[in-house]
């Protein structure tokens, strides 16, 4: 069975790794072995792999920027497919939005706190009538995107800068940036379920705070088509460079923050002056600077758990188990996971 699924998988990808590390594929840079590794060179190789998987009843992960992952010291039992497949196109050059409807995600981002980024004195419009539709193969990563797209003098992707997320990885979790995320910028795209492959809206993804319907489906984002602007480029890259200066004093060896920030109903109960996970961890629980092994509550913003050097999962996992204890004991709050774990905790 096993080899009849290994042989399987080197039909479509002959140089497939076996017993490879996941670590260096993720920004925390840690994490074990996958049973199998690969990295695709096209979509079609992607659908292909998933197929075999799915035939042969083993787990498959597509991962993109792994800057969202804490992956198990044991590894993963199954295919991990490395998505590095980046291209991006103009569909159409001047877009007519006024038949169309995206989404509006409802913020729960934070500007106060002196160790706290802020948006403070950024934040500006792109021209709402200056539409333009681009479409990004999944795999291509955020940061060199928006360069780009600034040389061809698009923007509306600014406020991601400083992300080291892939364009799937972002569908996935409607990133956010500033006040702004990225699914409301989703106009379409191609996704795949194991069987088909079709292209959705952007209302099948029920876009919300850290979330899409792919949470549920576990289907394979392709392609998006954003809509972007034709702006102001000067005035987009300004303000990427700044903030992502201003963002760059979060720790890089990371996955990000660790807890969802607070619904409003709990920012409510517990009379805090802002929605932000990394005040209360920091400022309620006092948990900022608390380290286990090489992994460290992080002293320049407390949602984010940081690598010092050789951090285990296990190591993380203290922590995060740390902080939601002593939000359950101390609150009676419970915490929501922003970060996903992938293999056995
Ligand atoms: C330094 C740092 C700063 C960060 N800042 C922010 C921030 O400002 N805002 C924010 O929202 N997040 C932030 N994050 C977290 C992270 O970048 C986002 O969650 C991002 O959306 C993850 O994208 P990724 O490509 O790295 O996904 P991965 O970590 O690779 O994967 C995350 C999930 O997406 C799934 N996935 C990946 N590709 C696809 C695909 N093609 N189709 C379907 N599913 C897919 C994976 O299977 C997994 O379930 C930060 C992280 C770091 C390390």
């Amino acid at each position: 069975m096993i080899h009849s699924f290994l042989q399987n998988l080197v039909d479509v990808y002959p140089t497939i790794k076996l017993n490879q590390r996941i670590a260096p594929y993720t920004t925390f840079n840690i994490g074990g072995a996958s049973d199998y590794l690969a990295i695709p060179e096209s979509n079609a190789q992607i659908s292909e792999l998933i197929k075999v998987c799915i035939r042969n009843a083993i787990p498959v992960k597509i991962i993109g920027g792994g800057s969202n992952l804490i992956v198990s010291d044991s590894g993963f039992r199954g295919l991990i497919i490395i998505n590095k497949i980046e291209s991006w196109n103009i569909i159409e050059d001047h877009f007519n939005t006024d038949s169309i409807y995206l989404t509006q995600t409802q913020s729960r981002l934070s500007t106060v706190g002196k160790n706290f980024y802020t948006t403070e004195g950024l934040d500006y419009q792109d021209p709402p009538d200056k539409r333009i539709l681009v479409n990004v193969t999944s795999g291509t990563r955020i940061i060199p995107l928006i360069k780009n797209l600034f040389q061809h003098e698009i923007t509306g992707l600014q406020w991601f800068s400083g992300i080291p997320a892939s364009v799937g990885g972002a569908v996935y979790m409607n990133m956010h940036g500033g006040n702004y995320y990225f699914g409301d910028l989703v106009y379409k795209a191609k996704i795949f379920n194991g069987k088909d492959i079709r292209t959705v809206d952007n209302h099948y993804f029920n876009f919300k705070y850290d979330y899409s319907i792919l949470h549920e489906t576990r289907e394979t984002v392709l392609e998006a088509d954003l809509l972007l602007y034709k702006g102001d480029v000067k005035k987009a890259r300004d303000l990427s460079i700044d903030w992502a200066r201003r963002k760059s004093l979060q720790p890089q060896r990371s996955a990000g923050c660790i807890f969802q920030n607070l619904t409003p109903e709990d920012q409510e109960r517990l009379k805090l002056p802002t929605p932000s996970i990394g005040y209360l961890i920091d400022k309620v629980l006092g948990l900022q600077g608390i380290q286990k092994g090489d992994a460290l509550i992080s002293r320049n913003h407390a949602a984010f758990i940081e690598n010092k050097g050789s951090a285990t999962a296990t190591d993380v996992f203290y922590l995060y188990n740390l902080i939601q204890e002593k939000a359950k004991t101390q609150l009676n709050l419970t915490l929501k996971p922003e970060v996903e774990f992938v293999g056995i905790f």
